[in-house]
């Protein structure tokens, strides 16, 4: 791509390095932001920098909050000891729109992948089996995505926590193996949650 100009060249390519945005569609971007009043563009460059530089991870979930104790942790209302144990912050906002869920969860920020690098410590398991051990825990909900490696995931936790008392059970399969959580519809994901099967059981199918 032959640039007019330095400034536009380099915005381009800032936005071009964002997941699923080409050169082409940066330029689309880039352009529509110059023939917005300048105002416009501030106003999205404040909200990144201030997202970025002040947003916080709950101490207790690690969901993305604004404050230590997000907002589902501290709701009194809630069953703080059946925890929903999800990949990331999508899937928690994928099952709060189900509104069939009323316990808490915990954000494991990825899940185990050892073709990408990502083991058990690169995640936040260590602080989910501290919180069974401590007798917090009556249920785990396993809602990771049917993938290979969110069955490796759930099987590892599993293991860590066996000798424990607590229940564990996962999402019922109107999930199709392999769907991303986030893009099942919410009839459909809200009932996998309340029809959640044992554990032990989706092991043996
Ligand atoms: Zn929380």
């Amino acid at each position: 791509m032959e640039f007019s100009s330095k400034l536009l060249e380099n915005a381009v390519s800032e936005m071009s390095q964002l997941p699923g945005i080409g050169k082409r569609t940066a330029l689309r971007l880039v352009l529509h932001m110059l023939k917005q009043p300048a105002s416009r563009t501030q106003l999205l460059a404040d909200a990144l920098v201030k997202m970025r530089t002040e947003v916080k991870f709950c101490k207790s979930c690690h969901n993305i909050s604004d404050v230590d104790l997000c907002e589902i942790c501290s709701n009194k209302s809630r069953a703080t000891d059946t925890i929903c144990v999800v990949e990331d912050v999508r899937d928690v906002m994928a099952i709060e729109n189900t509104s069939s869920f009323k316990g808490i969860y915990h954000v494991l920020g990825g899940k185990i992948s050892p073709m990408d690098g990502v083991g058990p410590h690169d995640l936040k398991i260590d602080s989910l089996i501290n919180k069974v051990k401590q007798g917090e825990v009556k249920e785990l909900i396993f809602a990771l995505s049917s993938t290979m490696e969110g069955d490796t995931t759930n099987f590892y936790i599993y293991k860590q926590i066996q000798e424990y008392n607590v229940l564990t059970s996962t999402i019922a399969r109107g999930i199709s193996v392999g769907d991303e959580l986030e893009y099942a519809d919410e009839i459909t994901l809200g009932r996998s949650i309340v029809n959640r099967i044992p554990f032990e059981s989706s092991l043996k199918s």
